[in-house]
């Protein structure tokens, strides 16, 4: 029997009062200045089922830096853009090696395992400023972004991506490294503008749940890309979203996401809602610790999975 909202509703707070009492949130990522200034203590989840209204607790309405999760959305722009051509340049497949590792870029000849991980994401972004200036393609990003969660007021933190620009020295290498193997179509330093622009979009918890609704499926959820990209995309997420931590979120929530270094995840449930869950905290892999031990109350709670 699928929990009614109110029930729904209790499994949220439960969820946001077990996180806020928990001793080991994790560790913030310190790479990024800016983001290591974040207090591991905030903690926001939303579940938008599409045609309702979007249930939350926590600090479901502050804005945090979606980072990765970021990749969803410009692989969603790169796809629509060239099709399958994008395959050419990165592989679908899980790589099992940290988000900024550069090894199998080596050992593979600067094609990206995937379009998640750092340096796949690179050729994606990459793919999508080809023909564009950084400006006309984050602001397409934007439209994208904005569109899928029915709401403007979603923005880029300059001082994010200029953190970023100035400490992303694995990125640069990772960039000089595609370029190296004809895997570079725009200069280093513009790709990579774009990408740390990218990267530093803030929503909320509550416009993130939105923004994914259009991977859910749902009649009447936004329709951004056809509904076979939608079941692409999900599976890509299901395998690659959560980099070498991707089958240990497979197997304890069993749906597609998305995690960023900022904390948060953006969860697939397909046909029935799209969730969001932020809290800063890291697990040895890169993805937020307390926001995967949510989605798997929740998944439990629910009994959503694909499986
Ligand atoms: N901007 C981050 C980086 O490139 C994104 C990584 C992530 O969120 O996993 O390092």
């Amino acid at each position: 029997m699928p929990l009614s909202e109110p029930q729904l509703q209790r499994v949220l707070d439960d969820i946001a009062q077990t996180a806020a009492a928990s001793e080991d949130k994790g560790k913030v990522a310190d790479y990024i200045p800016d983001l290591a200034r974040i207090d591991p203590n905030r903690f926001a989840i939303a579940v938008a089922l599409p045609g309702k209204p979007t249930l939350h607790a926590g600090d479901a309405h502050a804005p945090f830096s979606i980072q990765s999760v970021s990749k969803v959305f410009t692989l969603a722009l790169a796809l629509g853009k060239v099709g399958d051509r994008l395959w050419n340049r990165v592989g679908r497949e899980p790589s099992g090696q940290a988000f900024d590792s550069i090894i199998q870029l080596e050992q593979e000849k600067g094609r990206p395992r995937n379009p998640f991980i750092n340096a796949g994401a690179i050729v994606t972004t990459d793919t999508v400023l080809e023909g564009a200036t950084p400006r006309e393609t984050l602001g397409a990003l934007l439209r994208f972004v904005r569109a899928a969660a029915g709401d403007d007021d979603i923005h880029m933190n300059e001082s994010v991506a200029q953190s970023e620009i100035a400490t992303g020295h694995r990125n640069f290498a990772l960039a000089h490294y595609l370029l190296s193997h004809g895997n570079l179509r725009n200069a280093p330093e513009l790709t990579l503008g774009t990408y740390f622009h990218q990267c530093a979009i803030e929503m909320t918890c509550a416009q993130l749940a939105k923004a994914g609704q259009f991977l859910t499926g749902v009649p009447g959820a936004p329709r951004m890309v056809s509904q076979n990209r939608v079941r692409r995309i999900n599976a890509l997420m299901m395998t690659c979203g959560h980099y070498d931590g991707s089958g240990e979120y497979a197997y304890r929530v069993g749906l597609p996401g998305k995690s960023g270094v900022g904390g948060g995840i953006l969860t697939i449930v397909p046909g029935i809602a799209s969730v969001a869950v932020w809290s800063p905290g890291l697990d040895h892999y890169g993805n937020s610790k307390l926001g995967t031990q949510a989605m798997q109350t929740l998944a439990e709670k629910t009994g959503w999975s694909v499986f």
